[in-house]
């Protein structure tokens, strides 16, 4: 209910999860937080509804299992009862010429796990390629004494 005499510092408009999950930050970083919703519940896109008697169904997000783990637990989602019936499934997007592009729900995982290494490996990789260039630089300076070069190369991996 909204309580026209509260001071909001903000309002979110729309209850979609976009909504719901930056309500949910601001009100723990201490804002007074205003959520307004034109549907009868919340939820938008990802919202589950019930399409025939019994059978329930997410409107959109049929990926939701993907939901980063922290968020689903930094908004208190388990406590609430969130299960996932199915992880790791895969999807497909029909195309007209039969062509369809399927995308395989494990391999996507995989990825998912590959760009986090990279993520991590990127700010080394960086340094190293800095220092590689400034090496360069000093083997042209050095007119080609390899042996320093190599030691200046291998030096940031040892320190
Ligand atoms: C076919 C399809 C499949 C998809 N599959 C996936 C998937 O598998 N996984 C996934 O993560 N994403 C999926 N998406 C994308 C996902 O649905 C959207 O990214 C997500 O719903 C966006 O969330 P949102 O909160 O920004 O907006 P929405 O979910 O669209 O929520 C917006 C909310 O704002 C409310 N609203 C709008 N205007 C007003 C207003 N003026 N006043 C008050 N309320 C208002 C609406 O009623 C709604 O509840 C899919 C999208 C489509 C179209």
């Amino acid at each position: 209910m909204i309580d026209l005499n509260k001071n909001y510092d903000v309002i979110v408009v729309g209850g979609g999860h976009n909504g719901l999950i930056c309500a949910t930050y601001l009100a723990k970083s201490g804002r007074k937080v205003l959520v307004v919703e034109a549907n009868q519940s919340l939820g938008g896109a990802s919202a589950t509804s019930e399409f025939s008697d019994r059978f329930s169904v997410s409107s959109c997000a049929h990926w939701l299992f993907q939901l980063n783990p922290d968020v689903a637990s930094d908004m208190g989602l388990n406590k609430q009862g969130l299960e996932f019936a199915a992880r790791d499934l895969n999807t497909i997007a029909l195309a007209e010429d039969g062509n369809h592009l399927i995308i395989d729900g494990t391999s996507l995982r995989v990825q998912q796990y590959l760009m986090k290494i990279a993520l991590l490996l990127l700010p080394l990789i960086s340094k190293y390629l800095s220092s590689l260039s400034c090496c360069l630089a000093r083997l042209t300076a050095e007119r080609r004494n390899w042996s320093r070069v190599i030691s200046l190369i291998v030096s940031p991996w040892l320190s």
